[in-house]
């Protein structure tokens, strides 16, 4: 049987073996899928191992710029981002690194029906996550994307690196002009039970679509903060992560799984 795999430090709290576990079963694909933890001294030496026998692997947290610099050969998108969350082994032995989170984002919006051409974009942060899903946002041509980060010269440096794919730039948080159509935080400040010191005027009630990253069984601090200044949605990040998985399943195995039961599946166990 196909062997694969997620690589992560600490991994025990992984859905991937879940979500292809059930992407197997619907699409009747005989593989198998475990969860590794990989050392944090050694990532390189422990991939080459697996991939001794094994034919794939995602790759998360604190891993994705070592398996960038570790594939033989890196997709467009993944050698954007700069990071790699999807290993392949080829016919020739060789190692292929894509970048598949940006486009399980985009794929999570377009399901929840929203339309991004021509929308006034926040994207708040300006670390590994944001740098995957600017390549992906800008190529859906938005009126505007603007990026704010508590670093400020990480969020001007993120502008100026993307700004040659379409109108990108950079802004302190106090001098946020809003409303925007869509505001997407790409910060771990969740995590942390934060919130992003964001000025009230970047929601229009009723008409923004809020969207955080990170998933969780409750409401996360910034999806609580949409809900009570009346967004039109507030999501997290659940979907993207299906979406990103099934990217992943379509590269290893050349087909495409459904993502609607699968996420309702997850949903129906937080
Ligand atoms: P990084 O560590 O690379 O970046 C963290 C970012 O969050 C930085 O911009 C940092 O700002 C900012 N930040 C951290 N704490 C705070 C705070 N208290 N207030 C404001 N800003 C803060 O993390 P990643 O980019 O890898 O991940 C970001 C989030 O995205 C995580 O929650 C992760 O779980 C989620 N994620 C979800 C995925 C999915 O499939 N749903 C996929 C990938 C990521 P500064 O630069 O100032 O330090």
């Amino acid at each position: 049987m196909d062997r694969y795999a997620v690589f992560g430090n600490p991994i025990g709290h992984s859905k991937s073996p879940q979500i292809h576990r059930l992407f197997a079963e619907q699409t009747g694909e005989q593989l198998g899928y475990e969860p590794l933890l990989a050392p944090l001294d050694d990532f390189a030496g422990f991939a080459r191992a697996f991939f001794a026998s094994g034919k794939g692997a995602n790759v998360t947290v604190p891993f994705k710029e070592e398996a960038f610099r570790l594939a033989d050969q890196l997709t467009p998108r993944a050698r954007r981002a700069g990071a790699v969350n999807t290993l392949m082994k080829r016919e020739d032995g060789s190692l292929l690194g894509d970048n598949t989170d940006g486009a399980g984002l985009v794929s999570d919006l377009k399901h929840a029906g929203l339309a991004l051409d021509g929308a006034r974009i926040l994207l708040l942060g300006a670390g590994g996550a944001v740098r995957g899903v600017l390549e992906p946002l800008l190529a859906e041509r938005p009126a505007a994307l603007v990026i704010a980060n508590r670093t400020e010269d990480k969020a001007e440096a993120l502008a100026r690196e993307f700004d040659d794919l379409g109108p990108v730039s950079a802004c302190r948080f106090a001098e946020l002009q809003g409303p925007f159509d869509l505001i997407v935080n790409g910060t771990s400040a969740s995590l942390a039970g934060e919130l992003p010191p964001l000025p009230e005027g970047v929601i229009r009630p009723g008409r923004t679509f809020c969207y955080d990253m990170m998933y969780a069984a409750d409401a996360t601090p910034f999806c609580r903060w949409a809900q009570q200044l009346g967004a039109a949605q507030a999501r997290d990040g659940l979907g993207m992560l299906v979406e990103q998985a099934a990217e992943a399943f379509r590269l290893w195995r050349g087909v495409s799984p459904d993502t609607a039961p699968v996420l309702a599946r997850l949903r129906s166990q937080v």
